[in-house]
């Protein structure tokens, strides 16, 4: 295990299904790294698809029992997983910095928000309510049990390697379903530990197992867990390319579906907005886990009279955030995942600058090398860029002029994204005529940061189907059942 970790039983690199930690059956791993430095920090099983198969069966015992504990029951070992998570705070996200990238201070915070979910749904749980409908004819009585969808599928992403997961595992778990899990090929290490820390809480074997693959046998892995009539429910978290396919292969089973995807999040500065709370927003919207989430800004919009004044403060404080490994004191911002993401982002400068663009910060590769990149600001920016039109997922911050807020409302709506959306107005008339108008599933109002566990999380659009969190997002993972009782 790293050196970083207290607890070295954290740190897994075995697959977990029935309660068991298993190789591949081929013994076949592959590696995770460290994107600060490109070293290899495990080798990981890489499971293909019969092994998925296998989970899904292991998934699918432990549904009966599970199903019939009480929700009390249920709750109390979700709440031990909580507890559990946060006393092993500091390992867990020293794992996330390590496999992931973002700044140690990130990753603390993302422990918390991941937990806040195992929490919350723990409490949900027994909140789980049906319905006595006023009958129709005499000698009726009419019930709706709300009931646990059965055994789920999730997929989750690496730029969130622990929230992703419980955000998904919390109310499926509450709920009385069981899951198997794919996590991201970039960051398993994560979910795993989170497996050991719920199997040190007593979650039953089978109840929650972990399937680790690579990108090729991801592929594999999805396909079983899509094709199997058992499997009741997926939940996916990451790209709009990837959730068509996974949508598509789901269509034989008839699946019920949940998608958080990709958005092209605008982020608009009115005359009237407070300029430097508009740039903290601007700053904790765009360069948080550097880019790589799917709330963060991806187009500006600031009007015409304070356009300068706005990207002058803006550059100056882009320039000054330090960009480094996550473990080094005072940076906000590490590496990207990989070479892809490094490639894309400079695409996305290159383009803007060859279209007209101009950089006010950053612009290029970091001086650190290998997969840091500069926090960008870019001025004087149009429509036809790709940086307007594609999700950027990293550090570069694009600011058009507006002059009209009827124009500027069709622009941000002039996408298939409809995730998060972000605006600064002190007029009160303003801000329910644009809140309104943003199609949108999320639209922050004089914030940059609108994630947690009480708020309905998801897009509309091709951004997705579905909420996560909240007192709806445990609905997601229930089934009614409409009774009929003749003969009273
Ligand atoms: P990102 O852009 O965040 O890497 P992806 O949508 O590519 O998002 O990946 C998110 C998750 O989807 C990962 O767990 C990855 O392994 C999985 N994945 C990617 N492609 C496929 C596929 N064709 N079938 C099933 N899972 C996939």
């Amino acid at each position: 295990a790293p050196p970083q970790l207290a607890d070295s039983r954290l740190f897994r690199n075995q697959a977990y299904i029935g309660g068991a930690w298993v190789d591949a059956r081929d013994g076949a791993t592959f590696a995770v790294d460290n994107p600060a430095d490109g070293g290899t920090l495990a080798r990981v099983a890489d499971l293909d698809g019969s092994q998925a198969e296998e989970a899904i069966a292991a998934a699918q015992a432990a549904f009966g029992p599970w199903r019939a504990r009480t929700a009390k029951d249920r709750a109390a070992i979700l709440r031990r997983w909580f507890e559990l998570i946060l006393a092993h705070a500091d390992d867990l996200a020293a794992l996330m910095t390590l496999e992931q990238g973002k700044p140690l201070a990130e990753a603390k915070g993302e422990v918390a928000y991941a937990a806040s979910f195992v929490e919350w749904f723990a409490e949900q749980g027994k909140r789980i309510a049906g319905d006595t409908l006023a009958p129709v004819a005499a000698g009726t009585r009419m019930l709706v049990l709300r009931e646990p969808i059965g055994v789920c599928a999730a997929i989750t992403p690496w730029n969130f390697p622990l929230a992703m997961i419980t955000r998904k595992a919390g109310p499926a778990l509450a709920a009385g379903c069981t899951m198997v899990l794919k996590p991201a090929e970039q960051t398993p290490l994560s979910a795993l530990a989170l497996a050991e820390l719920a199997h040190r809480a007593g979650l039953p074997a089978g109840v929650l197992n972990i399937v680790t693959a690579d990108s090729e046998r991801s592929i594999a892995a999805g396909k079983a867990l899509c094709a199997s009539p058992v499997v009741r429910k997926l939940t996916f978290t990451g790209s709009t390319p990837v959730g068509r396919i996974l949508m598509q292969q789901s269509a034989p089973t008839i699946k019920k579906l949940s998608l958080e995807l990709g958005g092209l999040a605008p982020f608009i500065v009115f005359e009237d907005a407070d300029l430097d709370a508009a740039v903290d927003g601007a700053i904790a919207s765009k360069y948080r886990n550097a880019g790589q989430t799917c709330v963060c800004t991806n187009r500006f919009y600031v009007h015409d009279s304070i356009y300068d004044a706005f990207v002058r403060k803006l550059a100056e404080r882009t320039g000054g955030l330090k960009v480094g490994s996550g473990f080094d004191a005072g940076v906000a911002q590490g590496p990207l995942i990989d070479e892809a993401a490094i490639a894309k982002v400079d695409q996305h400068v290159q383009d803007a600058v060859g279209k007209g663009a101009r950089i006010l910060a950053g612009g290029k590769r970091h001086a650190l090398g290998g997969r840091f990149y500069e926090p960008t600001v870019l001025a004087d920016v149009s429509e036809d860029m790709l940086c307007m039109r594609e999700e950027t997922f990293g550090p570069v911050a694009p600011v058009v002029r507006f002059r009209d807020e009827a124009d500027v409302i069709r622009l941000a709506n002039d996408t298939e994204f409809g995730l998060a959306s972000y605006f600064y107005s002190r007029d009160i008339g303003r801000i329910f005529r644009v809140a309104e108008a943003l199609e949108y599933g999320m639209v922050g109002v004089n914030t940059g940061l609108i994630s947690n566990e009480v708020a309905p999380f998801g897009g509309v659009k091709q951004s997705g189907l579905g909420r996560e969190g909240s007192v709806y997002g445990i609905d997601d993972y229930l089934e009614m059942k409409y009774v009929c009782l003749g003969g009273i």
